[in-house]
């Protein structure tokens, strides 16, 4: 019989819990989980809630961004990543650490008008009322103004077709600033509504930060870099072919950028931020000259590695659900936060330490050597592995010809005998 999932959105979470139990005839060990990853406080963040769901958390460690020693809480189930962000942040720490620059912290949103017979006359009335559309937004969210933010200044661009973007760059102090922006927008249109005689298409904050750029450098003597058999110049140099690669190559790019994004994402969650909204604005970034490519480069001139990483994190430490999230907030206290450009600094510093790493063992021993102890942990405990079996199944997985599911489940079911 298939439940009733009417009005699910109005049921209590017992009811919501046992309608799910029912439909996927759970059970009642199954349906416990739904109790024991429970948190009252969150039925109040999303809709339908049922339980939380875990994600491992733990610390790296090394890190030092302009001249300051953090303690970096990542949260991630991907085996290694912490490792690797600990190991290229110790590399940099000896080299004195990341340097960063962050010029401007000011989130973006847009508002579309359509179908305009003459966008660049349209676009000229806007112009003419920037301060009053400016006062608009403004008094649509009075408290950020008085907090020393608010709404700084209006651009237009023709997007052709008869569509023009209206954007307003805000201030929004220590949040991430999408709400507060989408009711100033809203305000905003309909003024320029009256304005322009036109009906907006919509009114939406841009994920594409490109008002919220920041960049870390490190400069390391290639010294540094040896690896096993491998020399610290010829390691540095392959760093940069690796760089260069991923500049001229998405296949490459994509997971370049994907290994940054362990970090990013990892710190980003830790810290009660939109991840996606990251995600999104940094892929957009990526490939703001027409072309996919690496969001850090790797340079040397065989004395000195250097690396730079630019990436829009418009981050925040108030706002969304960090105030209710309180592991968001332990993690504010780890690291020993005060601004949101300061949480900004530490994860783009995040990045290009993890993509260190990722190329380091790429041009030399390889990724998968570093992965494999922590990759087959994984596989022996999805195998069934108990604690005590756990370090004589490693020891076997490591020597056997097939490191796969079966093998594991093999050597488990003989030391079980
Ligand atoms: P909020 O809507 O929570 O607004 C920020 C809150 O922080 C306000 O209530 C503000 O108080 C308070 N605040 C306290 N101190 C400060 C300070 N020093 N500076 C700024 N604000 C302060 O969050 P955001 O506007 O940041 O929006 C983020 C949320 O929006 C995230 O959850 C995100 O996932 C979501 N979102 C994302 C979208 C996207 O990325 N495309 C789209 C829509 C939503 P007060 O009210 O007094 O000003």
């Amino acid at each position: 019989m298939t439940a009733d999932f009417r009005h699910f959105y109005q049921k209590s979470w017992a009811e919501r819990t046992a309608i799910v139990a029912e439909q996927a005839q759970l059970s009642t060990a199954e349906t416990a989980l739904f109790k024991q990853y429970y948190l009252p406080q969150h039925s109040e963040i999303i809709e339908n809630y049922l339980t939380d769901y875990p994600l491992p958390m733990g610390l790296a460690v090394n890190f030092v961004v302009d001249d300051h020693p953090y303690i970096v809480p990542m949260v991630t189930e991907e085996p290694s990543v912490i490792a690797a962000a600990s190991n290229g942040a110790k590399i940099v720490k000896r080299a004195g650490g990341f340097t960063t620059k962050l010029t401007k912290r000011e989130m973006v949103g847009q508002i579309v008008l359509e179908q305009l017979a003459d966008p660049a006359k349209t676009a000229e009335i806007i112009m003419a009322h920037q301060a009053d559309l400016l006062v608009v937004a403004d008094a649509a969210h009075p408290s950020l103004k008085k907090r020393g933010g608010g709404a700084r200044r209006l651009r237009t661009r023709d997007l052709g077709q008869g569509y023009l973007s209206i954007d307003l760059f805000v201030d929004v102090q220590a949040a991430m600033g999408a709400n507060m922006l989408n009711s100033m927008l809203e305000a905003v249109a309909k003024s320029v509504g009256v304005l322009t005689k036109t009906n907006a298409l919509m009114s939406i904050l841009s994920n594409y930060a490109t008002a919220s750029l920041v960049q870390a450098t490190c400069e390391l003597p290639v010294s540094l870099l040896q690896a096993g058999r491998y020399a610290g110049k010829l390691v540095a140099q392959k760093i940069a072919s690796a760089s260069t690669v991923a500049q001229i190559d998405p296949y490459r790019a994509a997971t370049h950028n994907k290994g940054i994004m362990n970090g990013i994402d990892a710190l980003a969650i830790a810290t009660g931020n939109d991840w996606r909204a990251l995600e999104s604005g940094i892929h957009a970034y990526a490939a703001r000259d027409g072309q996919y490519r690496g969001v850090s480069t790797w340079t040397t001139d065989g004395q000195t590695l250097t690396g730079t990483i630019t990436l829009p994190l418009p981050v925040g430490i108030v706002g969304g659900s960090i105030k209710i999230n309180a592991l968001a907030q332990l993690n504010q206290r780890i690291l020993g936060l005060q601004t949101a450009p300061e949480l900004a600094k530490v994860m783009v510093a995040l990045g290009l330490a993890q993509n260190l790493a990722a190329l380091r063992a790429l041009v030399t021993t390889g990724i998968q050597q570093g992965h494999m102890h922590l990759q087959l942990k994984s596989l022996a405990l999805a195998a069934g592995a108990t604690a005590t079996e756990l370090p004589i199944v490693l020891q076997q997985l490591e020597q056997a010809p097939q490191q796969d599911l079966a093998t594991t489940q093999h050597l488990i079911k003989k030391l079980r005998q």
